[in-house]
């Protein structure tokens, strides 16, 4: 997967005087509902966000992310064409089918939105525009746009989002983690304060890891927000559904942001999700809130990317690292 290759770091601890950081983010939410094309929010209190709101009622502490797309149009993220073993036509067209424009659009989804918007502890960021794209990567929707459509893009998804009443944070996590350097100059450009674009569940955790994995931001701190020379606070994905406890641990002892994610959807047309809000994985992260509850009580700070960033922008600019 292309990645850009930003120099973030070297970090210090994420915040003097505080233990580190829990941050829990959910990616591919949408007013989809089973068969139209998959449930993905849609289904409200009996699909996926009934069951975050188990978890954050259990949890009175936790908060939420809720990385949402303005007007989904995937409805899987394999290809389905023959087209695909076309040389040149395969990276030209659509490989699977789509949903026509504006039939996830938030404007048209006024009580998802209302939803949302009362959903306790629960902030809502930008997850791309339409979450496709043409050719073989069908669900990483940024790859060889220039800048003027990444601009465009952006500002049509903030379009959907402010006029659909939906309150948010200004932050994206890219599609596919792929946040090329187009990309990354378009969320300064519109206004964005923080990107999440890389994940390493597997990199050992220590105060200078890198993360490695190969999704996203190259460069970024495994376990510390950093300050993007565009100016964005850029948080890393470093624990999901099959990461053993020790792992969250590790990164709470080091002062870290231990940042958890999921996506909202386990079965899609033709994939699994290994971290798919289902039962299972919200009673794993039930009994890991309560150990790290028990662990370091008032040491951690339950939080979400967006205020991270509000934080880092507002009271003090110095405790994330400048970027090289
Ligand atoms: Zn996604």
């Amino acid at each position: 997967m292309p990645t850009t290759h930003l120099p973030l770091g070297p970090i210090r601890s994420y915040r003097a005087g505080f233990g580190g950081a829990v941050v829990f983010s959910v990616d591919d939410v949408f007013p989809g509902t089973r068969g139209r094309p998959f449930e993905a929010g849609g289904a409200f209190e009996k699909g996926g966000l009934g069951r975050l709101l188990w978890l954050l009622n259990r949890h009175p502490k936790l908060h939420l992310t809720l990385f949402t797309t303005p007007d989904w149009r995937e409805t899987t993220p394999v290809p389905r064409s023959v087209l695909q073993r076309v040389p040149w036509v395969r990276d030209r067209v659509y490989l699977a089918p789509i949903l026509p424009k504006g039939t996830m659009d938030l404007r048209r989804h006024p009580e998802f939105v209302k939803f949302l918007n009362n959903m306790p502890r629960t902030e809502v960021a930008l997850h791309g525009l339409h979450h496709v794209h043409r050719g073989r990567r069908i669900s990483v929707e940024f790859q060889e746009q220039d800048l003027a459509t990444c601009m465009a893009m952006m500002q049509e998804a903030i379009r959907i989002f402010d006029e659909s009443g939906l309150e948010w944070s200004r932050g994206l996590q890219p599609p596919g983690w792929n946040l090329p350097p187009p990309l990354h100059h378009a969320c300064a450009g519109v206004g964005l304060r923080w990107v999440a674009s890389a994940r390493d569940l597997r990199s050992p955790v220590t105060p200078h890891a890198i993360a490695a994995e190969g999704f996203g931001l190259e460069g970024a701190s495994l376990i510390y927000p950093a300050r993007t020379p565009e100016g964005l606070i850029h948080f890393t994905t470093n624990f999901q559904a099959t990461t053993a406890p020790e792992r969250a641990f590790e990164i709470l002892d080091a002062g870290g942001i231990l940042s958890i994610k999921a996506h909202i959807t386990q079965f899609v047309p033709g994939h699994m999700h290994s971290d798919g809000v289902n039962r299972l994985y919200m009673n794993y992260l039930d009994r890991l809130f309560l150990d790290i509850e028990e662990r370091y009580g008032d040491a951690v700070e339950w939080t979400t990317m967006g205020r991270i960033a509000e934080t880092a922008a507002l009271e003090d600019p110095d405790w994330v690292s400048v970027c090289a």
